[in-house]
């Protein structure tokens, strides 16, 4: 693996009305070059600089799609399999990130990248046919879910088979044929994750979300079976659960337990991306469900983008370089 098969990249949001309304101050800068970003310790005013492939700070929806998702959609049509990471605290912006809000230029990567497979498609030549299949999963405490069945609360389990590699055994998939389709799904799958975390007395927060979309491309030549070429890509678009740390959650009995699966999955998923990066002979994909189940889209041909959100506000300084750390390490 390449490095330019993984990049690391950082969006800052803006400072939301109630954090200016509370006279918040922002101590996190991107540098005008969008390479470095300067944090101040809104204690002692000393500052920490940390650079990275690329930093966004108050980007629209559409910039942050086409720098970071858009060359990948377009592998992914092209038959390899790709995945976005959406790495930080809860509440800087993970979910806006990867589905964004209704309102056209608020839409998040996964409803554009909707757009963008269904654009391509409808240019292709007509003696290539396109099957568009999408899944929505939740992984919490280690237990996967579908978040796109009607019984999402029952655990799925992972299996391995020589042909197909890993995978959750009675996943539902849907096959989509536009990106009207696609949305709608999209909506049915968050109404799972909310109504799961209810009943499960947890928040969305604590699990990661993971949504794939598989586009399969066949191309018949002279109407025969045997001149069909088929290939496949992946794309997974994965909300990770909020990387805050146990301390400030003050968390006891089962919210301990959660915390230290979640923070032991993230750090697992920071592990196997650093091993990638540096080339490692041993990658430990097979330490927790995430990365087991994200093996085929992580190394190889497999293109990733971890993207790492912050909030600028002072009271989340801890936090932010706790990110900033996390991102680097990977990088
Ligand atoms: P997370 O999923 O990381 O917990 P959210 O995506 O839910 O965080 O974002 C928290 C709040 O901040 C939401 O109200 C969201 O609309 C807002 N927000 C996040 N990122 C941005 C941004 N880049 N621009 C404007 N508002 C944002
Ligand atoms: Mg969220």
């Amino acid at each position: 693996m390449t490095e330019e098969n993984v990049r690391v990249v950082v969006r800052v949001r803006p400072l939301s009305t109630k954090e200016v309304e509370k006279g918040c101050k922002s101590i996190a800068k991107v540098d005008p070059t969008g390479r470095r970003i300067d944090v101040v310790n809104p204690v002692d005013s000393k500052k920490l600089t940390f650079c990275f492939d690329a930093l966004f700070q108050d980007a629209e929806q559409a910039e942050i799609y086409n720098q970071i998702a858009r060359p990948l959609v377009q592998n992914v049509l092209e038959g390899y399999n790709a995945t976005i990471f959406a790495y930080g605290q809860t509440g800087t912006g993970k979910t806006y990130t990867m589905e964004g809000e209704p309102t056209p230029e608020k839409k998040g990567i996964i409803p554009n990248s909707f757009a963008q497979i269904f654009t391509s498609i409808s240019k292709a030549p007509p003696e290539t046919r396109f099957l568009v299949r999408v899944s929505h999963l939740e992984i919490y405490n280690e237990e996967v879910r579908d978040l796109l069945s009607k019984d999402h609360e029952k655990k799925l389990d992972l299996k391995e088979a020589s042909d197909r590699g890993v995978y959750v055994k009675d996943l539902s998939s849907f096959v989509v044929r536009n990106a009207a389709d696609m949305d709608r799904i999209m909506e049915l799958g968050n109404r799972n994750r909310s109504v799961a975390s209810t009943n499960m007395n947890a928040t969305s927060s604590r699990s990661h979300a993971i949504f794939t979309i598989t586009v399969e491309c066949s191309t018949e030549v002279g109407n025969s079976v045997k001149g069909r070429s088929i290939r496949m890509g992946k794309l997974n678009l994965v909300d990770l659960a909020g990387s805050e740390r146990l301390s400030k959650t003050g968390a006891t009995g089962k919210r301990l337990k959660e915390a230290t699966k979640i923070n032991w999955s993230l750090s697992n998923l920071g592990n196997v991306i650093s091993a990638l990066v540096e080339g490692s002979s041993h990658v430990p994909y097979r330490n927790s469900k995430l990365t087991r189940l994200l093996q085929d889209s992580l190394g190889g041909n497999a293109k990733t983008v971890m993207c790492a959100n912050v909030g600028p506000a002072d009271y989340n300084y801890e936090e932010t370089i706790n990110t900033l750390r996390y991102a680097h390490r990977a990088k």
